[in-house]
């Protein structure tokens, strides 16, 4: 049995006042999730603040960037090591903003993706296909590019330590959900070219379906056999609608 994981996805939203606000909230509320991991990925400047806060609880955090290399020349960038000093868990890699908004290609992401397993965080890996990719048939091929990219150089087993989160890219921040059937079609492919590689690993791995999932639509997609959670943008920043979908694993 998979645990489900629930996660949000801050992006470049907060401030020390609603932060705080939010994981008050989030923090009463846990009592009633019953069966999900959850985790905050949080602007980098607000981790140390994240850190204090969920002190003693089982709320997992993590940021949503890393730079490859360990220090040096990098302004405005940070490392692994700044991330794990101060307790982070988790490190999204591969977003579709920092794709098509910094040009991250599937070498960087997989080079990102590389140095924070190495390092012992969590990666959780974006993948997922553009509007135009689903339209013109090519989303299959997409996906697996995505994920390639990162088995090529790291190898199957590598995949055993992440968790992999399929988000279209229509889907993210728009309103438009990919209806329980698509997600599950997706979901499952992606299972069935891991299981091309290790069925083991396959069946193992969590894979969170992320674009404008909310408080109303969580139960449904999270009843899909294939779907392992859910990463969170608008909906994981109200704590109400955040717990919503955490219970919604249950
Ligand atoms: C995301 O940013 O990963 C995301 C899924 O955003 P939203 O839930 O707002 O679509």
């Amino acid at each position: 049995m998979r645990q489900p994981i629930i996660a949000g996805n801050w992006k470049m939203n907060g401030s020390r006042k609603s932060i705080k606000a939010l994981l008050d909230g989030i923090k009463a509320g846990m009592s009633n999730v019953k069966s999900a991991q959850v985790a905050v990925c949080v602007p980098s400047i607000y981790i140390a603040d994240v850190a204090e806060q969920l002190k003693g609880t089982n709320i997992g955090f993590g940021g949503q960037n890393v730079n490859t290399e360990e220090k040096g020349a990098f302004t405005g960038e940070i490392s692994t090591s700044m991330l794990l000093d101060f307790g982070c868990k988790y490190v999204l890699v591969g977003h579709s903003e920092r794709r098509s908004l910094y040009g991250e290609s599937d070498a960087v992401v997989a080079a990102k993706f590389a140095v924070a397993r190495k390092a012992g965080l969590t990666p959780i890996l974006c993948i997922g296909e553009t509007l135009e990719e689903r339209e013109n048939g090519t989303m299959e091929a997409v996906v697996a590019r995505q994920l390639d990219a990162v088995i090529d150089i790291e190898g199957i087993e590598s995949i055993a330590d992440c968790v992999i989160a399929y988000e279209p890219v229509w889907a993210i921040g728009t309103g438009k959900t990919a209806s329980p059937q698509q997600a599950q079609d997706v979901h499952a492919f992606i299972r069935s070219k891991l299981a091309e590689k290790s069925a083991d690993i396959a069946e193992k791995v969590q894979i969170q379906y992320g674009g404008s999932m909310n408080a109303g639509n969580a139960a449904e997609l999270l009843s899909q056999p294939d779907i392992d959670g859910g990463l969170i943008g608008g909906a994981s920043l109200v704590a109400e609608d955040f717990l919503t979908i955490c219970k919604a694993a249950n």
